[in-house]
């Protein structure tokens, strides 16, 4: 019988592997975590997905009740729209790393809904330390803040989004986010002209990032 020789693996792949390797066992530690309280009303720990070395990293704010439901980010409405917004992009999601600043669903029950509620500070400085490890994995070429309080838990300061969606902000470590609304934040608008507006400048925001990303060696 032929013998099948497995072909060795390329040198430059290794680190990648690696990583990958990495970020499924911190995926895995973070299903048990219990840094702060979001675990206990949550289903499940929602960890961020797409591959290591990836052109964007988009941070959200944390999950909504589909995607506690589901186990992973961005699959509700929010998640659609941000198909939609990326596909005018021209972008693949397959090629951007997706997660949230806060990995449980933070909610109030009404009833039978459970409606979002922000996480507070304390929430979000517990969450980090899975975030700056994703960081540190997946060294997107640039980070993606979606909203105001990702952009707050990624540079650590509050920010005004009217003022500063679209443009570079620095971090300490060298590493650049340019932040915009979360896809969320347009859903929830009243009217259907603020929302074409606010989608317009979503998708602005998210080529310009690209831009920027493709920008970077
Ligand atoms: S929200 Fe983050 S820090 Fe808090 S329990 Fe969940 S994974 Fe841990």
């Amino acid at each position: 019988m032929m013998q099948v020789r497995a072909v060795p693996e390329p040198e430059a792949a290794k680190p990648r592997h690696a990583a990958a390797a990495q970020i499924k066992k911190l995926a895995e530690e973070a299903a048990h975590c219990e840094r702060c309280p979001l675990y206990r009303k949550a289903t499940q720990t929602v960890f961020g997905e797409g591959p290591i070395g990836a052109l964007i990293m988009l941070v959200g704010e944390q999950p909504g009740d589909q995607e506690d439901r589901a186990g992973r980010p961005f699959v509700g409405p929010a998640g659609r729209m941000l198909d939609a917004a990326l596909a005018q992009v021209g972008l693949d999601r397959g090629a951007t790393y997706v997660t949230n600043a806060v990995k449980h669903f933070k909610y109030e029950q009404r009833g039978k809904r459970r409606l979002h509620k922000h996480p507070n500070r304390g929430e979000v400085q517990a969450c980090r330390w899975w975030l700056d490890r994703e960081f540190a994995l997946v060294r997107p070429k640039l980070v993606v803040a979606l909203g105001a309080v990702a952009a707050h838990a990624i540079l650590n300061r509050p920010i005004v989004l009217a003022r500063t969606r679209g443009r570079i902000l620095a971090l300490p470590d060298g590493r650049s986010v340019v932040a915009t609304m979360h896809p969320s934040a347009i859903l929830r608008m009243p009217d259907e002209t603020a929302r074409r507006q606010a989608f317009g400048n979503f998708v602005s925001d998210l080529k310009q990032a690209v831009k920027i990303a493709k920008s970077r060696p």
